[in-house]
């Protein structure tokens, strides 16, 4: 059995909390790893910590679309004091359903240029949020040399897809692929190689998953549907997503 990693999970979300020891240990047993999302100063802090109780934690810091705030300072010097510590920049992005006007979006886009920035100098992968933004998102990505780009919950056209592959993205898909044929169309016209998958925890998923807040073992099931897409095992399914993984992280 080989490792499996979640490309994007919220597990510093207060929703976790109080089941993380339990969550770590199956971590242990089912060979899982995370990359830990964060949306804002609290949870960038709170992600570092997880990160030093387990070593299956690998923590992202940044600041999520809705949470742009003009004040960038606290948080990048949290950056720049745990550089080291810092797996990657997440999540980051912009979202035209979270602003009613064009100042909204710039200062979107301000945040995430600056965090594009930051990755880009500390060499650190990025977990973008791109929900109805995605062509904007793809034309500011291509003037910044970031080797690790994830655009998460990918939900564009095949089109897109192609620009994303194109540009040397890496794409990941959750829970919802499992009941959603659209969503499977969209997998299999991708690139092997880009393929990551994710739970984006602690979202509800519904059909199969009753509307039950996204758990990390959900992951398998992902992996699963993925694997029958491709008529693969999910041995091999999971072996070459987890390569992609590493070569997501540069790890
Ligand atoms: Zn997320």
């Amino acid at each position: 059995m080989s490792w499996i990693t979640d490309a994007h999970i919220h597990l510093s979300d207060p929703e976790y909390s109080k089941e993380m020891p339990f969550i770590l240990k199956s971590m242990e047993r089912i060979k899982l790893r995370a990359c830990c999302v964060s949306e804002d100063y609290e949870s960038s802090q709170r992600s570092l910590d997880l990160g030093l109780r387990s070593r299956l934690v690998l923590p992202f810091v940044g600041i999520h679309p809705q949470s742009a705030i003009d004040d960038l300072e606290p948080v990048i010097t949290l950056i720049d004091k745990n550089s080291e510590r810092i797996t990657g920049i997440g999540e980051i992005g912009m979202d035209k359903t979270y602003v009613s006007d064009s100042e909204g979006l710039q200062r979107q886009e301000k945040v995430f240029r600056n965090m594009l920035s930051i990755a880009e100098k500390l060499r650190k992968p990025i977990s973008i949020h791109s929900r109805a933004t995605l062509d904007n998102i793809l034309e500011i990505l291509s003037s910044y040399s970031i080797s690790g780009m994830l655009l998460h919950w990918f939900a564009g056209s095949k089109k897109q897809l192609k620009t994303a592959m194109e540009s040397g993205c890496f794409v990941s898909y959750g829970p919802s692929m499992v009941y959603a044929k659209d969503k499977q169309v969209l997998l299999a016209q991708t690139n092997n190689d880009r393929i990551l998958v994710e739970t984006d925890g602690p979202v509800k998923f519904g059909r199969c998953f009753g509307l039950k807040s996204a758990q990390i073992t959900f992951l398998t099931s992902v992996i699963f549907c993925a694997a029958k897409v491709f008529r693969k095992s999910y041995d091999d399914m999971s072996a070459e997503i987890e390569q992609n993984c590493r070569r997501y992280l540069g790890v």
